[in-house]
């Protein structure tokens, strides 16, 4: 379905049919391949950059495309109507260039962010512990200053891009307990003593490698600190907020690619002699269907917007995430449901969005903390 979209610019306009022309030719047509071979598709992603698409939000000076959020999300939710993974590695990548765009002093962003937001580079964001997710002001992985750098050690859990990504964000402790002694280091891949461990073996989105990382006493330079000392929790929360939005558009994009074939299907589909879309069950799942996603899409460019006006978002970020991933998660169920026993089978798409829909419940906080951050937020009044 053709979604109406009212966009700030016609260069906006043009690049979401550019995005959408590269979906079609690039991502479409290689997703179901490269996920039933668990293969990153670098390549895709190298495209994308020398299109400009890896570094949409950020500034021209550095060799970004300026764009508003709300541009930069929409050409998400197309990218992951036609492949998540890609998308998700955009998102991921986006949110691993925001510390050091944001946060870095004018020479760091000087001499690092072009090569960042270049389009040949991918980054990871490396949060996560194995005894730390949701709680994640509890991390223990420290660094230690000597000399000229950081000597950090320590174990990140659940990094997307571990084995293909050039630049890590490692948060870690500098300083005492609590959310105050988290600093922000980023690392190169070619720094000494950054270890990648297996593969997890993921329910979906298998063309997007997902590992625990040592780090092994890795040195990594001090003009690598983003921020102060004892600032890391600060950025790691505010990256995330943008973040969040990236997921929200990634579940959009989803849950409308699961809706289109659905409603494709159940068109073509004939029982009882009629088209099964005509069965009033069938047909109101695809109107509730419909209607969430439009809500959701809504709630989404509402934060994004907010966003773009210097705004706080936040508190949106955390709703948008939330709605859109639950919906995305409820229509590739019903997806299935509309295609009956085809549903159940790798033929078709539907299975693999409705194991795709689970990780967005899941990463950059899950849905229990987005109701955390907002529950809290409407606590205080
Ligand atoms: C495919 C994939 C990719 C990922 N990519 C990255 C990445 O690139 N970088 C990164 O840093 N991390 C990444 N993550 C990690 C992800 O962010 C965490 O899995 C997530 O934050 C949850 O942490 P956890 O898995 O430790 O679960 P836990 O924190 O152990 O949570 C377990 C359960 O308890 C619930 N819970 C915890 N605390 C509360 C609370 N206060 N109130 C109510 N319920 C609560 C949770 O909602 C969850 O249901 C990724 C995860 C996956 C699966």
């Amino acid at each position: 379905m053709t979604v109406d979209r009212i966009l700030p610019t016609d260069e906006a306009q043009d690049l979401l049919d550019l995005a959408t022309e590269i979906a079609d030719r690039e991502l479409a047509p290689k997703a179901a391949g490269h996920e039933e071979r668990a293969e990153f598709p670098r390549e895709v992603l190298r495209t994308l950059g020398r299109a400009g698409l890896l570094g949409l939000p950020y500034g021209e000076e550095y060799g970004g495309a300026a764009q508003p959020y709300e541009v930069y999300l929409q050409v998400l939710e197309i990218l992951a109507s036609r492949w998540l993974a890609v998308a998700e590695a955009v998102s991921v990548h986006t949110l691993s260039c925001y510390p050091l765009a944001e946060y870095g002093t004018p020479q760091q962003r000087k001499r690092l962010l072009p090569d960042l937001i270049g389009g040949e580079q991918l980054g990871a964001y490396c949060l996560s512990e194995p005894h730390g997710g949701s709680d994640a002001a509890g991390l223990t992985t420290r660094a230690v200053r000597d000399g000229d750098g950081y000597v950090v050690s320590g174990t990140k859990a659940w990094i997307t891009h571990a084995h293909v990504a050039d630049f890590f964000n490692i948060f870690c402790r500098t300083g005492g307990a609590g959310a105050r002694g988290i600093s922000c280091l980023l690392a190169d891949r070619s720094m000494p003593g950054i270890q990648p461990q297996m593969a997890e073996r993921t329910m979906g989105l298998h063309a997007s490698p997902v590992a625990q990382i040592a780090f092994d006493e890795t040195r990594v330079p001090a003009d690598r600190l983003i921020g102060g000392e004892g600032e890391g929790f600060g950025i790691a929360m505010s990256a995330l907020d943008s973040g969040r939005l990236g997921i929200a558009a990634c579940a959009v994009g989803l849950a409308q690619a699961a809706l289109d074939y659905a409603v494709g299907y159940a068109r073509e589909r004939r029982q009882f002699g009629r088209a099964i879309v005509d069965f009033q069950g069938l047909g109101f799942m695809l109107a509730d269907a419909a209607t969430q996603i439009s809500a959701a899409r809504a709630l989404m460019l509402t934060a994004a917007r907010l966003r773009d006006a210097g705004r706080p978002y936040s508190i949106e970020a955390a709703k948008a995430k939330l709605f859109a991933t639950d919906v995305a998660m409820r229509v590739t169920i019903d997806a299935v449901q509309v295609l009956g026993g085809a549903g159940y089978v790798a033929d078709h798409p539907v299975e693999r969005y409705m194991r795709e829909a689970k990780v967005l419940q899941i990463v950059e906080g899950t849905n229990q903390i987005q109701r955390v951050v907002i529950s809290r937020a409407l606590a205080k009044g």
